[in-house]
């Protein structure tokens, strides 16, 4: 007769813990788990990742990383697209004309800048203020991916349409997307115009304005509890 034990489980395999890469899925679509900085847990070590970083061609014609600002442990992030003239003088995001629209845009809606974090899709200066090429957008958005894992936003809100295909979907148009609520990975988004579209176009403001009076009472009711 054999001495070995019937199994009483036999379709019961040991649980094994999957390596973060493996389970890893991004926030930000198309990050790969290896480009997700996931080795990286605190924000200063990725602040240090990125002002070091050459990952395109960006790095070589500004001044210097432009990172974010504001509270780390904000619940309400804002995301812009890459930095201007003015950001890459002084090292901060949205400190130029459109910078300061949006800080009245934010007091409007009873938000300081220093409650919420502000950071872009790229953090190095586009030659020209033009817009961020595909590949650069690629080379960089895995930043953004590690960003948001580490502040862990409640409210995201994406400022014009690099940020909206970026964060929300590719095929995303301003007029379609902006100003309705979508939730991934337990966090509220919403898109509206970057307030440099404000500032060439004044038919964009009152739907902006629309859109932060529904970000001030979704931010108000979190903070309340409900
Ligand atoms: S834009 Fe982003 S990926 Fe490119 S060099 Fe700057 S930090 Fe690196």
């Amino acid at each position: 007769m054999s001495k070995e034990q019937p199994t009483l489980f036999p379709e019961l395999v040991p649980f094994q813990a999957q390596p973060p890469e493996e389970s890893y899925v991004s926030f930000v679509p198309g990050v790969k788990p290896e480009e997700a900085f996931l080795e990286i847990d605190t924000l200063d070590e990725l602040i240090g990742r990125m002002v070091e970083c050459k990952r395109c061609g960006l790095r070589a014609g500004c001044r210097q990383v432009v990172v974010a600002d504001g509270d780390p442990e904000a619940d309400l992030m804002l995301v812009g697209e890459g930095p201007g003239q003015d950001e890459d003088e002084q090292g901060l995001p949205f400190v130029g004309r459109a910078g300061q629209l949006l800080d009245r845009i934010l007091q409007a809606a009873s938000l300081r800048r220093d409650e919420v974090y502000i950071t872009n899709v790229v953090k190095c200066r586009p030659p020209g203020n033009r817009l961020p090429n595909p590949g650069e957008v690629a080379a960089c958005r895995g930043y953004l991916d590690a960003q948001i894992r580490l502040i862990k936003p409640k409210i995201l809100v994406c400022l014009g349409l690099l940020a909206t295909r970026t964060i929300i979907d590719e095929q995303a148009a301003m007029g379609r997307t902006r100003g309705k609520w979508f939730t991934r990975q337990g966090i509220s988004i919403i898109a509206t115009y970057h307030p440099a579209a404000l500032l060439r176009r004044q038919e964009y403001k009152r739907p902006t304005w629309e859109d932060f009076k529904s970000i001030r009472d979704r931010y108000q009711n979190l903070r309340r509890g409900e």
